[in-house]
Parts: C-alpha cells; sequence; structure tokens
C-alpha cells in the first residue's frame, strides 16, 4: 500500500494533521490504533490557561513570550511566536469546516463550567456547554441541575451547590426518573452517557424528557443535565429545547464523553470524506529504515505488507495512549525508538503530592525546530512528531493539551506539504 503521507495516530493531533494534507490533494492514511484522549475529554479545548510559575493566562498568545523564557522546549516556544498565533487561527478554521460549533472569541479564554460546577478557563467550547466571558457570571438568576436516576458519573447536587457559591444564582437539584432507561439499568456498566444519548436521542424518549423537567424546573430560566443527549447531531437538544421552552445546557460526563466523542465523529468524517484511508484498530508496529528515511511502517493487521510513505507522522499521543511508554527505569517511544525528554532517576518521574505538576506529564519526544523527531540526536528527515507525543509541555498544569496538538499538527502538515512539492 502506498501513501504520500501516514499518520500513526487518530487522536486530535492525527487527524488534524491528516485533513489538511488531505484537503490539498495529499493521500493519507491514518492508523488507528484505539481510543484518542477526546473520548476522555471535557470536549473544549485548551490553548494556554497558565503559564509554568502558575500564573493565569487571559490571552494565550500574548504569553508566548513570557512562556518561552520559562519553557523552552515547550512546542509553542519552539515553533515561536508568530508561527504560534498563526496556526491558532487556521486551527479555529479548521474546525469550522469540519462543522463543530464552537464558542470562543480569537485567542481569548473563557470559563467553561466543569461537571463539578466549578469554573475552569479554556479556549473553544461546544457551544451546549455553560460558558462566561473571564470576569462574568452566567446570565441567568435560577437554574435547575438535573441527573438522572441512577446514572452514578453526575452529581446534581455537588454542581448546584458550586454554581450557587461561585456564580451566585439559585441552583437547584433534582432526578429526572425516566422509564425509558430502566432496561440499561439492569447492567450497571451499561448506564453510561453514550449510552443514555442512545435511548433519549428517540423522539418519544426526548419528548418524556421534556415533560419531566417541565415537572422539576419550576420558573428556572436554564436547564442544566449531563451530556446524554444529542450522539449524532443537534436535533434531539434542539427538540428538547424547544419542548422546555427555555435554554438547556449540557456538563461533560466522565468517559465516555459524548462531547469528545462528537468532535472525533466530526473530524475521522471529514477525512474519509475527503478521500482519506481510516484503519481504525489497526497498530504500527515497526518502521523500515533507508539511511535517516523512514520507507514504511508495519502493522498489526497488514503484518508483512509494507505501508509505504513518503512523509510519516507520529501522533501516538502520550502514556495514556501507548505512544510512549514505561519500564522499571526508561521512558521509550515504542515504534522508532526516537530519542525522549525523560530522566533518568525514577525518584524524579513524579511527584508525591496529588495536585502538583508532575515531571511524567513533560515527557515525550524531542524535535528539530521543524517539529522532525530525534533519532540519536538527529532529525529523521521524513518523520514528524505532533501533539500528545511531544515532550516539553504540561497539558494539566498549563492547560494547552487540545492546542497544543492542533497547532504541532498543522505545522507538521504545512511543512509535509512543502516537501512533497519540491519532490514532485
Ligand atoms: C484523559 C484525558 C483528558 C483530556 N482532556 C482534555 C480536555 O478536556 N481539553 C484539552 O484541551 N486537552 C485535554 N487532554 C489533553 C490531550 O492530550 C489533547 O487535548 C489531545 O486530545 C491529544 O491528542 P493526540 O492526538 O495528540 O493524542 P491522543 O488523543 O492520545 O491520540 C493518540 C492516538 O494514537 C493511537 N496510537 C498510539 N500508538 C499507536 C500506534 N503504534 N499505531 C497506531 N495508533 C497508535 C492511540 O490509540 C490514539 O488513538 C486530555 C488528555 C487526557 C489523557
Amino acid at each position: 500500500m502506498e501513501f504520500d503521507v501516514v499518520v500513526i495516530g487518530g487522536g486530535l493531533a492525527g487527524l488534524s494533521c491528516a485533513i489538511r494534507l488531505a484537503e490539498q490533494g495529499k493521500r493519507c492514511g491514518v492508523v488507528s490504533a484505539g481510543q484518542g484522549a477526546l473520548f476522555f475529554s471535557s470536549g473544549s479545548l485548551d490553548l494556554l490557561s497558565r503559564l509554568p510559575d502558575g500564573t493565569p493566562v487571559t490571552a494565550p498568545l500574548e504569553a508566548l513570550d513570557e512562556l518561552a523564557r520559562q519553557a523552552p522546549r515547550h512546542p509553542y516556544s519552539i515553533l515561536g511566536a508568530d508561527t504560534v498565533a498563526a496556526l491558532a487561527r487556521d486551527s479555529q478554521a479548521l474546525l469550522a469546516r469540519c462543522g463543530i460549533p464552537l464558542f470562543g472569541r480569537g485567542a481569548q479564554n473563557h470559563y467553561r463550567i466543569t461537571p463539578l460546577g466549578t469554573r475552569r478557563a479554556t479556549w473553544l467550547s461546544p457551544e451546549d456547554i455553560p460558558v462566561t466571558e473571564l470576569g462574568q457570571t452566567l446570565p441567568w438568576e435560577k437554574v435547575l441541575v438535573a441527573g438522572i436516576e441512577g446514572f452514578l458519573d453526575f452529581e446534581p447536587h455537588l454542581v448546584a451547590g458550586s454554581l450557587a457559591t461561585e456564580q451566585g444564582i439559585e441552583a437547584g437539584a433534582a432526578y429526572v426518573h425516566l422509564p425509558a432507561l430502566d432496561p440499561l439499568r439492569n447492567n450497571p456498566s451499561e448506564f453510561r452517557a453514550v449510552n443514555i444519548a442512545r435511548v433519549l436521542d428517540i423522539a418519544k424518549n426526548t419528548q418524556a424528557l421534556a415533560e419531566e423537567l417541565n415537572r422539576l424546573a419550576g420558573d428556572a430560566q436554564c436547564i442544566i443535565l449531563p451530556a446524554c443527549i444529542g450522539l449524532d447531531g443537534p436535533a434531539p437538544l434542539e427538540q428538547l429545547r424547544a419542548a422546555v421552552g427555555r435554554p438547556v445546557r449540557l456538563l461533560p460526563t466522565l468517559p465516555p464523553s459524548l462531547l469528545g466523542l462528537r468532535i472525533f465523529q466530526a473530524l475521522r468524517q471529514r477525512f474519509c470524506r475527503l478521500g482519506g484511508v481510516f484503519m481504525p484498530g489497526d497498530r504500527v508496529l515497526k518502521a523500515e529504515f533507508d539511511g535517516r528515511r523512514i520507507a514504511g511502517v508495519y502493522t498489526r493487521s497488514h503484518t508483512d505488507i509494507m505501508l509505504r510513505a513518503q512523509q510519516v507522522v507520529l501522533a501516538g499521543g502520550s502514556f495514556f495512549s501507548n505512544g510512549l511508554m514505561a519500564d522499571r527505569d526508561r521512558i521509550y517511544e515504542p515504534v522508532f525508538g526516537a530519542d525522549v525528554w525523560g530522566h533518568a532517576d525514577r525518584g524524579e518521574w513524579g511527584r508525591a503530592g496529588f495536585f502538583e505538576p508532575q515531571p511524567y506529564l513533560q515527557f515525550g519526544v524531542k524535535t528539530d525546530h521543524r517539529l522532525r523527531a530525534l533519532l540519536n540526536n538527529e532529525p529523521v528527515e521524513n518523520l514528524y512528531a505532533v501533539g500528545a507525543v511531544l515532550g516539553g509541555y504540561d497539558p494539566l498544569q498549563q492547560g494547552c493539551g487540545a492546542g497544543v496538538s492542533l497547532i504541532s499538527a498543522l505545522h507538521a502538515a504545512q511543512r509535509i506539504a512543502l516537501s512533497l512539492k519540491e519532490t514532485a
């Protein structure tokens, strides 16, 4: 099998890179072993919420010079402020072309309401979740937070308590009881957001939910629900809003996250419509080198048939997705054995304090300034590393996970398009 580009990993980074290349007519294959971080995410996309020294960031692009001073290995610092600014705009445009409706003003942060009812700064949020501009509160005086009876992944009283304290609004909590969900209750492990959505998305069940909410909501101006409706599109939520006659907002739940899943589905659909080849459930095991270039890769399902490519993108994610691995005394990248930022002393990998920044989150693949992966301190000529597999940043403490994935992916796509043009 022959491609212009093979992308290893079908998460946010791999798919964004592949879409950008497919949009330019390149023949791309994406090999994706399992579910990426989007399936577990809030659905909000972070650009930069905090500097390494803990300073909160309101305007990410204005903080990039200081970030470069504090974190010179950060992918944004490697790419430079101007490139990051241009690619942040390109990322928003790409998400819009994929039909993903997001709230967010340029490169300014806003607050999203978390599943605990607290606030967290972010860059872009699904339009269905409750958000406020920084320094502002929700636009309602009275809201109802409605949980689903028996659904343990969402605690409405906790959310309502936090909203009352942090937003200074009247927030009630209640549970809806829907007989249509009873068959799911028989197996608690089936009683998950995505399965609940499959039931609630059926029009007669959406109507029953609306009736139950109307009974409970009184004069609440807005209803907040766990994100358990609208799996395949906006129609069920629109039907619900019309039937309750007021805004309905969704909060992310524990995985699988419907809000993240919808982003994944939209990206994959766009890639496949552009003629891209998506290979789910397959894993790249090893590569064949031709000097300092990669000739192709071998996968679990294609066994001895090599996927040949002129350019290869490593977007395998971090430890969470097995894009990076650890054994007793080393951190390694399993496909190419690329150089990684790590720490020889295992005692330095983690810190005892649960809420402290964890050093291992900054471990990851080393690159040159074009994001080509390094092997024995030299760049591999046609191997780019993008997204969570990269080292030098902490997506959790710095609130920059999705931003790094999108921006590094689009940068690699740009470089690859240029080099394919040169060799054409
Ligand atoms: C649980 C969790 C929640 C998060 N929530 C948020 C959030 O709400 N907002 C935010 O901004 N950031 C969040 N992040 C940060 C996240 O890292 C990025 O936002 C981003 O989604 C990472 O995308 P990625 O494509 O780089 O990696 P991933 O999403 O991890 O995707 C990597 C993919 O590569 C595949 N893969 C790995 N190795 C191979 C191989 N050898 N062959 C084939 N396929 C392979 C994996 O199966 C996986 O599908 C979260 C991270 C985690 C772990």
